[in-house]
């Protein structure tokens, strides 16, 4: 559950879509209730990572076996939107900017 750190109002999954897909130079998002401007977490930054990365290894696990054809469908038909519904869901918001995620890991 999305909650704009401003305000407290829950963001649906439309607008959480909506907002993601706007482009904007410093990677805010507005708040559609209160017009604050949000920012992603930085350990949400993290954790949509993993997430595409697991999903991409599992999408290509097939390839490691020999398997038909219909094998490597089904395991793209799934893991596609499972990883759009696991991003989707743990989407974090926060009020101050809190930078990249590789930031700690430079420093
Ligand atoms: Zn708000």
């Amino acid at each position: 559950m999305t909650r704009c750190a401003h305000c407290g109002n829950r963001w649906t999954i439309g607008d959480k879509l909506r907002e993601s897909f706007k482009f904007s130079f410093d990677r805010s998002m507005t708040c559609p209730y209160c017009g604050e401007k949000q920012y992603l977490t930085r350990r949400y930054m993290k954790k949509s990572m993993l997430i595409t990365f697991l999903m991409s290894l599992i999408m290509f696990l097939p390839s490691f076996f020999s398997v038909t054809w219909q094998v490597h469908v089904a395991f793209i038909i799934i893991s596609i939107p499972t990883a759009f519904f696991l991003i989707l869901y743990t989407f974090e918001l926060t009020s101050a900017y809190e930078g990249d995620f590789w930031d700690d890991q430079i420093r």
